[in-house]
């Protein structure tokens, strides 16, 4: 006991101690897997869980045949169907009350790689990361996806994604062909010279246009890229990025702003890839890292005030630490996800997007300062992480979210589920929709609909014309989910 005793007044015994006990407790910090999808107590729900709704049935959807006989019969009976990839998307997109549902999981197949051609098929079920596993020994690469690998190609093309890549334009015009299923149960087989627009509508159509079947995909090499990061004020990104933009030698970039309320939207961490011109064969892709610590580090910033303010640092440390290295662009297009698991009962973490104009971004961050509260510690609605990526103008879907080129402002919010804390964070969310209108912009559609009818309208203005099309393209309503009857009904 004595010894003991004098061990603990050792400087270096309390230091093992305190570094075994830190060792402990990010060990023991729980990686829940959030649940979400077809079986919660007979409801289905999308990634947050806010939208729980009675669905006839699940169709776990293998081959095309069985897929046109449902649609055929869904077609002549009146019945409603809904397509799901991932479920990623948190609007209800996926499902539809007393409707069936196809599971696009299971229908996956890589059918075809063309290394000279750099081209891949695809069937829609497939993931990202399927298509990285299938490409990557080959010395082939994804032109366009999101940040993170874990969502299907028809689910993406369906919200026509986009990531850290600053060159190949929206996703949608990395399709080279597609075969879809329409809504009489037609198979087409569509190129980019589509005269019947089936293309327009079916991409970035949130599948109300019809399923797509199988995508052939432009791919590109699997560079060797070095990171480059840096912070900078943000009033000085704008012109960073033109800088960037006009830098051929840039492959990918994107940012992150500070939501801590020492240096709220002030300080910016702005990371690049840069072109090495070395393609590469043989690395493996990478396997989720860290996830416990970043998880923990994540969870203090949650808490808000001095915490993020050590959060925001942490980040530094971290972006600090990757500046120099390489990676290969696979790699740098499958980040990280589980660490953002938010599993707290009672409340609940969103995604938005909102877009504006890439000139109008200093401006716009002056009118974000007013609007919301440097320091969210003790609100209920609390914002936790800007990411900023470029998005190029679109001119293949019939509602972009680029109507010219614009900067994707991504946003982790946290709020809690009681009625009165929903309809605050919905007030929040509107008021940042109108400012973001004042700016000409716009917000992403797979989120969760906190907007009104009139601001669709007015980020949309074609929304006419998609409905017109809708009318006359599935007449019978046989494709419909809660996203469409939110906004279109
Ligand atoms: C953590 C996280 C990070 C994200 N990061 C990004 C990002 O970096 N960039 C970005 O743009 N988005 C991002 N998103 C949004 C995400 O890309 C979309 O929600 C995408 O649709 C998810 O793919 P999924 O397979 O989960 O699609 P789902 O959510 O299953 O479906 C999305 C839409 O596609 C339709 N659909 C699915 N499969 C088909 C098919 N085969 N044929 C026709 N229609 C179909 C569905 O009906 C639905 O309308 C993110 C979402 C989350 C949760």
């Amino acid at each position: 006991m004595k010894g003991i005793t004098k061990f603990m007044k050792k400087p270096w015994f309390l230091g093992i101690l305190v570094f075994a006990m830190a060792i402990l407790v990010i060990w023991n910090i729980p990686i829940e897997k959030r649940k979400y999808g077809f079986s919660q107590s007979g409801l289905a729900t999308d990634y947050t869980g806010l939208l729980p709704e009675r669905i006839e049935k699940v169709v776990n959807v293998h081959n095309r045949n069985e897929l046109q006989r449902i649609v055929q019969e869904a077609n002549k009976k009146g019945k409603h169907i809904s397509i799901a990839g991932l479920q990623h998307s948190q609007g209800g997109h996926t499902y539809y009350k007393d409707g069936i549902v196809l599971d696009m999981r299971g229908f996956n197949r890589i059918v075809e790689i063309n290394k000279q051609a750099k081209i891949v098929r695809v069937e829609s079920g497939a993931s990202w990361e399927d298509v990285q596993e299938a490409v990557t020994p080959y010395g082939l690469a994804l032109q366009v996806t999101q940040s993170q690998s874990i969502f299907t190609i028809g689910g993406s093309l369906s919200v026509n994604a986009h990531g850290r890549d600053i060159r190949f334009g929206p996703m949608a015009e990395t399709v080279r062909e597609m075969t879809v299923l329409t809504p009489t149960g037609e198979i087409k087989q569509l190129t980019r010279d589509d005269t019947e627009e089936w293309t327009t509508y079916i991409l970035g159509g949130y599948g109300l246009f019809g399923v797509i079947l199988d995508v052939t995909l432009n791919l590109t090499e699997n560079e060797v890229y070095t990171i480059h990061t840096k912070k900078i004020e943000t009033e000085k990104y704008e012109s960073y990025l033109h800088r960037v933009l006009e830098n051929q030698n840039i492959a990918m970039h994107y940012a992150r702003i500070s939501v801590a309320p020492g240096t709220f939207l002030d300080e910016m961490y702005v990371i690049d890839y840069n072109k090495t011109k070395k393609q590469d064969k043989t690395t493996s892709l990478k396997e989720e890292e860290g996830v416990r610590v970043s998880k923990f580090a994540l969870d203090l910033g949650r808490k808000g005030g001095k915490l993020e303010d050590l959060f925001w640092e942490a980040q530094r440390l971290y972006i600090n630490s990757i500046d120099g290295k390489t990676i290969t662009r696979n790699n740098a297009m499958r980040s990280e996800s589980t660490f953002m698991e938010f599993t707290t009962p009672g409340r609940v973490e969103v995604l938005q997007e909102f877009f504006i104009p890439v000139d109008s971004y200093e401006e716009y961050m002056q009118s974000l300062k007013d609007l919301l509260p440097h320091n969210d510690q003790d609100e209920d609605f609390k914002v936790h992480n800007i990411t900023v990526r470029y998005a190029a103008k679109d001119n293949m879907t019939s509602l972009p979210y680029a109507k010219e080129d614009m900067l994707g402002l991504v946003i982790l919010v946290q709020h809690g589920l009681k009625e009165k804390e929903i309809a605050h964070a919905k007030t929040m969310i509107q008021k940042w929709t109108d400012v973001t209108l004042q700016y000409g912009g716009t917000y992403y559609l797979p989120y969760y609909p906190y907007q009104t009818k009139e601001q669709f309208k007015e980020s949309y203005p074609n929304w006419k014309s998609f409905k017109k099309q809708k009318a006359e393209r599935d007449p019978n309503e046989v494709f419909v989910n809660l996203f469409y009857d939110h906004y279109m009904k």
